[in-house]
């Protein structure tokens, strides 16, 4: 039996004791941003890979840190449907101005964990009036099917401990400490709506119950 051995040149064993997210590889990633190491992990269990992009030297304790859910309209197109995108590109210019930080990109999340295409199905209903919720739940599939375990397995191999977590979704913070990883605040992560998005984002506050304070001050978005 040959073990991996990563470019780190230690035992993806000796690192966690939780070896069913194994690290593969580390690499420099230089961005628009800044300067990041990209981690790449395999996750054994579902069989995702999954990439955490690292920034300086973060350290255990207070680490600012987003947990991204994968979402390829958003992220790679620039969709308005979302502000997924935004939501991306601010993390990781707020970690880069931060000097360290993690953003942990988290694949198989598409469309809070239905995948791209019942996400595409999701949207289409959403285009004849339904709201996200009620679409999800018009296509048999659940509203939010995400699992935040790999992304503690991962913060923990990195030795974080505990996180300030750029988030708006109290679902995700008590995702974090269910898995072991203590939230020591949690930092809004607001995106100025848009006349697509607004709906969407309102949604998200009345009915998954996101911290979204800013959409108070729009009345109405006009175009
Ligand atoms: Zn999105």
């Amino acid at each position: 039996m040959t073990e991996k051995v990563g470019v780190l040149g230690k035992k993806a064993s000796q690192r966690s004791q939780r070896t069913d997210v194994e690290r593969v590889v580390v690499t420099p990633l230089p961005t628009v941003y800044g300067e990041f190491r990209a981690y790449g992990y395999l996750d054994h269990e579902r069989g995702d890979e999954q990439v955490a992009l690292v920034h300086g030297e973060p350290g255990a304790e207070g680490v600012l840190t987003r947990l991204h859910s994968e979402c390829l309209t958003g992220d790679a197109f620039g969709s308005e449907h979302c502000e997924c995108g935004a939501q991306l590109a601010t993390a990781l210019r707020q970690v880069a101005d931060a000097g360290s930080g993690v953003v942990v990109y988290l694949r198989g999340h598409e469309g809070r964990g239905i995948g791209l295409l019942g996400k595409l199905r999701a949207m289409a209903l959403q285009a004849e009036g339904l709201d996200t919720v009620e679409a999800n739940l018009a296509l048999g599939l659940p509203v939010d099917a995400r699992d935040y375990g790999v992304a503690a397995r991962i913060l923990d191999d990195l030795g974080v401990r505990s996180v300030r977590l750029m988030s708006n979704n109290p679902r995700k913070r008590e995702a974090l400490v269910r898995h072991g990883i203590q939230v020591a605040e949690q930092v809004p992560l607001l995106i100025p709506p848009c006349e697509s998005n607004i709906t969407y984002l309102r949604t998200k506050r009345e009915r998954l119950d996101h911290h979204l304070p800013h959409l108070d001050a729009v009345a109405h978005v006009s175009s």
